[in-house]
């Protein structure tokens, strides 16, 4: 049996940081990864996404040209593996760096193979078994298979081996028209692909306030994408050299035909091959490892990082996990997964940057709120680009005039929200906003302006 301070399974987004800091600190760390250095942000999430939307984008102005004042002689065509070796070399290059700081990394052991509890302080990994005081478990999770007719009888694509795809399917048919599905499709549209977006809701990225799923909607529309709300009993079936997505929605043909699927209906943690049960782990009903507001689980020293403990789905939550384990135990600074403020991005074109609460959410609350609501078609920045889809919302407490929640879905939303989400953090008034200069021709400058517009929620 070797002995170590610390093991941590899984390299996802939390893993690494704190290996390496229990190792800075002078400890013995072991880290465990089963599959690929980086898990699924770096490989089959993310950054190959982003990449990919990088190059979908790059496609999509290049059509626009004339509009810009230039021509592309003949048509604007994608080259799949061109795409996707770019994506690969981005990818690969952020795999390498992990694998390479780990094994670099003094004091850290780095062990490849499936781990497994045998006890609340041992866990297995190939013919070996590990001992220590303290256990974080870091795995991640992958994308669910939901059990619908005529699932086994036809291939489908999820968000990893997408990444293997270097064709371009005729027709992508995607089910799920939340935010993993939205960017895959706005991306295979733009890369030439029909596109059909099957949604069991009654609008695309259910969790959004209506206006913003009716934008992103409209805007992914515009572009050529076929969208099926309210799509039940969805069932799967062989046909034409292809598949049919058999929907029963209130609009619309029974059966959308495609050439390929992606199903994009959720994701599953990987925990139930740990072990937990071995180490007396307690998990929710849909397998999440339950824990406190420190990311310890039931049994002492042993905690859970990152979208395994169902606290957060985000690269951005899981790296925020790190931070609040390392700081409680190496600081003596007691943060807590409750002092955090919801933030994330849609990364469709323009993206959607979100942060704090939705209407419905401040709704619910019963405080007295204001909102203001800009269309980003009054934004001169955006109309300088030619981009001025989306608005941007804001809602602000009546009373002590924090923000309270705020929705940028246009161009550069994913970097504007941080300005108010910093104001949210520094528990600071909306006024502050109003009194900074800033810089011009920016989508920031307006905030003052849509600040002096707020009006009474309703
Ligand atoms: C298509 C897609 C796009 C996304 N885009 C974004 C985005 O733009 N922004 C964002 O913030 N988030 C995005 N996400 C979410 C983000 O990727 C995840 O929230 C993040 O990677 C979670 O990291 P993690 O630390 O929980 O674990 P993961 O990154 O999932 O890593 C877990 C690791 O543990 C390993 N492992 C599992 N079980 C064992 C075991 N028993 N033994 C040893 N090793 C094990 C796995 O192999 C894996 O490497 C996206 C996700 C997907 C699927």
């Amino acid at each position: 049996m070797k002995r170590f301070d610390a093991i941590i399974i899984g390299t996802g987004q939390a893993g690494p940081s704190l290996a390496a800091r229990f190792a800075a600190a002078g400890q013995t760390v072991a880290i465990i990864e089963r599959h690929k250095f980086g898990g699924t942000c770096v490989n089959t999430g993310c950054i190959p996404t982003k990449t990919l939307v990088a190059s979908a984008y790059a496609a999509h102005v290049a059509r626009r040209g004339a509009e810009y004042g230039f021509d592309i002689n003949g048509d604007v065509r994608v080259d799949m593996k061109r795409v996707k070796a770019r994506k690969d070399a981005v990818s690969g290059r952020s795999n390498k760096g992990v694998e390479e700081w780990l094994q670099g990394t003094k004091n850290c052991t780095v062990i490849q193979g499936h781990a497994r509890f045998q006890s609340s302080n041992t866990v297995a990994v190939n013919d070996e078994v590990l001992q220590a005081d303290k256990i974080y478990i870091n795995v991640g999770g992958r994308a669910s298979v939901p059990e619908m007719p005529g699932i086994h009888d036809v291939p489908f694509f999820n968000n990893s081996s997408m990444m293997e795809v270097d064709f371009l399917p005729e027709h992508l048919v995607i089910v799920g028209g939340s935010y993993i599905g939205l960017e895959f499709g706005q991306m295979y549209r733009r890369f030439g692909s029909e596109v059909t977006i099957v949604e069991m809701g009654p609008r695309l990225s259910g969790r959004e306030d209506e206006d913003v799923s009716q934008a992103v909607r409209e805007i992914l529309e515009a572009e050529g994408i076929q969208i099926r709300l309210n799509a039940k009993c969805i069932s799967l079936a062989k046909r034409d050299g292809g598949v049919a997505v058999h929907t029963e929605c209130e609009e619309g043909p029974p059966d959308v035909i495609g050439t390929h699927v992606l199903l994009a209906v959720g994701r599953i943690p990987n925990t139930s091959d740990l072990g937990l049960d071995k180490a007396g782990v307690a998990t929710d009903q849909r397998g999440y490892i339950i824990v406190d507001d420190q990311l310890q689980t039931n049994v002492p020293g042993i905690w859970a990082l990152g979208d395994c403990n169902g606290r957060g789905a985000f690269t951005h939550t899981s790296y925020n996990d790190y931070e609040i384990v390392a700081d409680n135990l190496f600081n003596a600074d007691h943060r807590r997964v409750s002092d955090r403020i919801q933030a994330y991005a849609l990364y469709i074109d323009p993206p959607l940057g979100r942060c704090g609460m939705t209407d419905s959410e401040i709704r619910k609350s019963g405080r007295a709120a204001l909102v203001a609501k800009y269309p980003m078609s009054r934004v001169s920045r955006a109309f300088e680009k030619g981009e001025t889809q989306g608005f941007i919302k804001i809602c602000v407490d009546a009373e002590t005039k924090q923000i309270l929640g705020a929705a940028i879905l246009g161009v550069g939303g994913d970097e504007v929200i941080h300005v108010l989400l910093d104001v949210m953090y520094a528990k600071a008034p909306y006024t502050v906003i109003e009194r900074a200069m800033h810089i011009h021709p920016t989508v920031s400058e307006y905030l003052p302006t849509i600040l002096s517009k707020l009006e009474p929620f309703v």
